[in-house]
């Protein structure tokens, strides 16, 4: 248990290390990391979404980015959303996109990322193509999810992601219930305190199935994000006992992670939606995957030795 918190402080601290981002980018997706990350350009995730949508799993990328600083990175990360969205149309591909606000400007200002939003939101509209804002650390949770809401006035095919495990997420999610959210339910990914966070992994569990039951019985369309056994027969007997239809939900799950139990789910009839990340940003990513599941370290060092 001690081990486990201090590989996983180790792995959050090394996903924020600016120095090693820089260095690992110049090595190339090693170390493991192509196993949960779909290439370094959307063409190479190409060929990995066909796969995958031929195993019956609907897919939603992700172009890997973190310390977007200027406003032409901003603008870029913008642009290479928007290919990715024609190429998604393109090829026929059966996938959403997901993003990140501080790739699109977010620490800059918020005119910036408010108008690249707008960029990508009209496009992706054009091609019924739905995006999701995943949520990143807590200091930027409440811009988030204003930014949401706003431009959920005017486009439909958007979604954003609660963290269960901060406490202002039940509050969050009764905000957002008048704007027919498209709502990602997880547990949190990133570092945070006691001020803001529950600490506690039952408590996070605990919150995480509060908020599957209350979106679910808000009638909202609920993808429920996590490889949680528990979390997963969690939703499927809260599903049946209240007449939940199977449209109503979905599972998901990243690129890499529990592939059989991917392929049970959608053999039992739920869709499931894998997360796929691709781009050169590959490194805080799979920091923050060994952090969660010092178990992935493993295939990482296999990845060193075999390539
Ligand atoms: C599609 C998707 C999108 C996400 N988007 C965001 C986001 O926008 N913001 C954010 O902060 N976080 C995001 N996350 C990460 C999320 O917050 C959790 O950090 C992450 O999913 C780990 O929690 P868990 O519920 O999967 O399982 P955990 O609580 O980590 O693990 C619970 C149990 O599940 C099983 N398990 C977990 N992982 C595996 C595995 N790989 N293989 C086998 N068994 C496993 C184990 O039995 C483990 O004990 C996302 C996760 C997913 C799946």
């Amino acid at each position: 248990m001690i081990l486990e918190a201090i590989s996983k402080n180790f792995f959050l601290f090394l996903s924020n290390n600016k120095f090693l981002d820089k260095f690992a980018k110049r090595f190339g997706a090693r170390f493991g990391a192509d196993k949960i990350v779909g290439g370094e350009t959307f063409s190479h995730a190409i060929p990995v979404i066909q796969q995958l949508n031929r195993d019956g799993l609907h897919v939603t990328v992700d172009h890997l980015g973190e310390f977007v600083t200027s406003e032409v990175e901003a603008r870029e990360r913008t642009h290479g959303c928007i290919e990715s969205i024609h190429s998604i149309a393109h090829h026929e591909l059966n996938s959403e996109v997901s993003l990140k606000l501080t790739s699109l400007g977010l620490d800059i200002n918020r005119a910036l990322v408010m108008e690249n939003m707008k960029l990508i939101l009209d496009e992706a509209k054009k091609y019924n193509i739905t995006v999701t804002i995943d949520m990143e650390d807590s200091s930027r949770c409440g811009d988030t999810i204003e930014i949401y809401k706003e431009l959920k006035q005017d486009y439909e095919n958007l979604g954003t992601v609660i963290q269960s495990y901060l406490y202002r997420s039940e509050e969050d999610l009764e905000a957002l219930n008048s704007c027919q959210p498209y709502l990602r339910l997880v547990k949190g990914a990133y570092k945070e305190t006691g001020k803001v966070a529950f600490l506690e992994k039952d408590h996070v569990d605990k919150n995480l199935r509060k908020l599957i039951k209350a979106n679910l019985l808000g009638g909202h369309y609920t993808a429920i994000g996590s490889h949680d056994d528990a979390i997963i027969a969690y939703t499927k007997e809260f599903a049946e006992k209240n007449d939940i239809s199977k449209e109503q939900f979905e599972f998901q799950m990243l690129y890499g992670m529990r592939n059989e139990t991917q392929k049970q789910l959608v053999k039992e009839g739920y869709k499931v939606r894998v997360y796929l990340p691709y781009g050169e940003d590959w490194y805080g990513y799979f920091m923050r995957r060994l952090a969660e599941r010092p178990a992935n370290v493993a295939f990482a060092i296999k990845g060193i030795f075999s390539k």
